[in-house]
């Protein structure tokens, strides 16, 4: 072991609802969770607006004050909740090893993973290079760049309807990329979506190429019954078609399915590894919800301090 190495009872990857659950109960349960916080502190509810469907909040919260009290929350009980990316991990023994920022070695007892997920893009060339010049995968981030222009936001999902409307309140007007006949979004959403007036909703359509050299100056759009390609001239391109589960450092560890979401005992957070426990988004592709990550990290939490008491390790 390097001078660096530091041994925890119990270590949690990842900081949105999920891993901020797990440290709650698990600092309550004085496991003395240690929380690596990953690239983006928080997780995806930092970068959304209101959040109307959390319980407890009859007005609604926004995301990123959401996880603010959930980070004080388990501060509040003793968490150590630090800055830094889990790059490495090692489950070959009974103590488990990781690598934080490709240097820092802690070994742990037990682990919860709660490292969420991240936004997929369409894979052109174009939307590549002018990402961070107009493309983005983030309306409520960087919407507010484009007020008063037209923007296009590609997906038909519960994501594309909420930034469509969101963008809608910013912009002069936003074109809407939905790839088949009909949205996949619930209805509620696709309502705000058709009673924003300066939303227009291109059906069958497919994203050709993003136009613009340094920034982003409009989309070659192609109807997909007809055809018949199209330009629309627009500053701003967001995409909202899904997610990834951020599982690539586990690969190889623990059984995933081919997306890469993590497999885990029916009824529990239990992977194929003894001790280390899966939570949130990373292991969930069905409901992907804020409370039923929160739930998970709970049940995660609840499942290690099971395990160590019954290894007599706590
Ligand atoms: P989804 O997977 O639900 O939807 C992705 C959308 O992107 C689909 O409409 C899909 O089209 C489209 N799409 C995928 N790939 C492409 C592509 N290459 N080109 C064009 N379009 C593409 O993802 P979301 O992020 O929207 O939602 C994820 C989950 O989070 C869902 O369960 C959702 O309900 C939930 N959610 C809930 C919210 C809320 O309740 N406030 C807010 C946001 C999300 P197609 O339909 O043709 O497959």
């Amino acid at each position: 072991m390097s001078d660096t190495t530091e041994h925890v009872k119990c270590l949690i990857i990842g900081s949105g609802p999920a891993g901020y659950t797990a440290a709650i109960y698990a600092a309550r349960a004085e496991m003395k969770p240690v929380m690596y916080q990953g690239l983006q502190p928080g997780g995806q509810l930092t970068i959304t607006t209101d959040v109307e469907n959390y319980p407890g909040y009859p007005e609604g919260v926004q995301g990123p004050q959401m996880m603010i009290d959930f980070q004080k929350q388990a501060e509040r009980f003793g968490t150590d909740v630090r800055w830094g990316m889990v790059t490495e991990v090692d489950f070959t023994g009974p103590v488990h090893k990781v690598t934080v920022d490709g240097e820092k070695e802690v070994t742990a007892d037990s682990i919860i993973i709660a490292t969420g997920a991240s936004a997929k893009w369409l894979g052109l060339e174009s939307e590549e290079r002018l990402n961070g010049h107009g493309v983005s995968a983030c309306a409520v981030c960087d919407g507010f760049f484009f007020k008063g222009q037209e923007v296009a936001i590609v997906g038909a999902g519960d994501t594309a309807a909420e930034e469509a409307t969101y963008l809608s309140k910013l912009c002069t007007k936003v074109h809407m990329l939905v790839r088949r006949d009909e949205m996949r979004a619930s209805a509620i959403m696709q309502q705000r979506v058709k009673d924003a007036a300066n939303i227009e909703i291109h059906w069958n359509t497919e994203t050709v190429e993003i136009l613009g050299d340094k920034a982003v100056e409009g989309v070659r759009i192609k109807n997909t019954e007809s055809g018949e390609e199209s330009t629309l001239n627009i500053t701003g391109f967001f995409v909202a078609i899904g997610h990834k589960p951020n599982t690539d450092v586990f690969k190889g560890w623990l059984d995933m399915d081919d997306v890469g979401y993590l497999k885990v005992k029916p009824g529990s957070s239990k992977t194929n590894i003894e001790g280390v426990f899966a939570s949130g988004d990373a292991a969930d592709k069905i409901y992907r919800q804020a409370v039923t990550a929160a739930g998970t990290g709970c049940m995660a939490a609840l499942d290690a301090e099971r395990y160590l008491s019954e290894k007599g390790l706590h």
